[in-house]
């Protein structure tokens, strides 16, 4: 009798999938002594997403593929290994020498591009190793780990749309009717995140100095128009709400980013927007068939590296194949 013997290549371990995100509003208050700034943001996640495979090693490394891989940190500055080795500690399975793990991140999401692929590696991390390691920790527990590893890891763990207060690691669920479909621009190269920030704050402070404008930021607040679109489900309603206050900091350090806005806006985005710290442009259409013709045109128009359509709210990391051996 002849045995066939089935290789499941997933056996012992477990992927997880995580989306990106773009801000829909993104209010920037005073610096506070910690050195961030106060946020008033809402978090949309949309369908890019990374996906992470992790696995019991003797001890823990790092590869990565696809999108922007090889600029990838590898190594414990990794945000996917920091959320790896937080789980462990914060479960004690660190101190008994059980928390090598092989991580896999293969990337969709852009580095550097303001839609918190680096969070979203963590988030899926910690999501996949939770599985993997039988931890049982609830979002919420990921989410208080994650969020000292990166503001945006509690919103890559949740998804959806949501407010996010604080450096945008305090959610609340926001209420949104139907699907929005996007279309996001890639920059030729990235941008820093501290550095946008800081342009953000130079800017303001020439604009004290120049229009005797009050020093004090005020600080900020949830746009109500804004809520009250999302509960309509009307695009056409959202788009012209989108906010970025970080927008102008992005144009300053990236001036062509002006012509894909433009573009976008000329070919019939309901909204364009930098996303988050950018500079991927985000443009909002009405139905799937008019983002497919927007990606065509900002496409044609030569204003970026690449496009790609998606839709929101996406889900939050979730663990899609598991092998993971009890
Ligand atoms: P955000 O929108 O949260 O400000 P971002 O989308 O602009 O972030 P990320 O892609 O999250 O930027 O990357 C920020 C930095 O984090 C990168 O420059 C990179 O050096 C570092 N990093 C560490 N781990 C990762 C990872 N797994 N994926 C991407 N970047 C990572």
């Amino acid at each position: 009798m002849t045995h066939v013997t089935q290789i499941d290549s997933s056996a012992g371990s477990v992927t997880a999938r995580v989306p990106a995100k773009v801000n829909l509003q993104l209010s920037v208050g005073p610096l506070r002594d910690d050195g961030y700034h106060d946020l008033v943001t809402v978090f949309h996640a949309v369908s890019l997403f990374d996906e992470v495979t992790v696995r019991k090693a003797d001890r823990t490394s790092v590869a990565v593929t696809g999108e922007g891989g090889p600029a990838v940190p590898l190594g414990p500055v990794n945000l996917a290994v920091r959320a790896a080795v937080a789980l462990a500690r914060a479960t004690g399975r660190r101190g008994r020498g059980a928390s090598g793990v092989r991580i896999e991140i293969r990337k969709r999401i852009p580095i550097a591009a303001g839609l918190a692929g680096g969070s979203a590696d963590a988030a899926a991390a910690l999501v996949a190793c939770n599985e993997l390691w039988r931890t049982g920790l609830s979002v919420a527990e990921l989410g208080h780990i994650g969020a000292q590893i990166g503001s945006d890891v509690p919103f890559a763990l949740s998804g959806g749309t949501a407010v996010g207060l604080g450096r945008g690691e305090r959610l609340t669920t926001a209420l949104v009717s139907g699907s929005y479909h996007w279309v996001l621009a890639f920059g030729a190269a990235g941008l820093a995140t501290p550095d946008v920030y800081a342009a953000c704050d130079r800017l303001r402070a020439a604009r004290v100095a120049r229009d005797g404008e009050p020093s004090e930021v005020p600080a900020p607040q949830l746009s109500t128009d804004l809520m009250a679109a999302l509960r309509s489900g009307d695009p056409a309603a959202v788009g012209p709400l989108l906010s970025n206050d970080l927008q102008p900091a992005a144009l300053s350090l990236q001036p062509l980013l002006r012509r894909a806005l433009s573009a976008g806006r000329e070919h019939g985005a309901l909204g364009a927007i930098v996303s988050g710290s950018g500079p991927t442009c985000a443009f909002l259409a009405a139905e799937p068939d008019a983002a497919r013709d927007l990606a065509v045109a900002i496409t044609g128009a030569g204003v970026c590296r690449a496009v790609v359509q998606v839709a929101g709210p996406a889900q939050g990391a979730c663990v899609v194949e598991s092998g993971a051996l009890a």
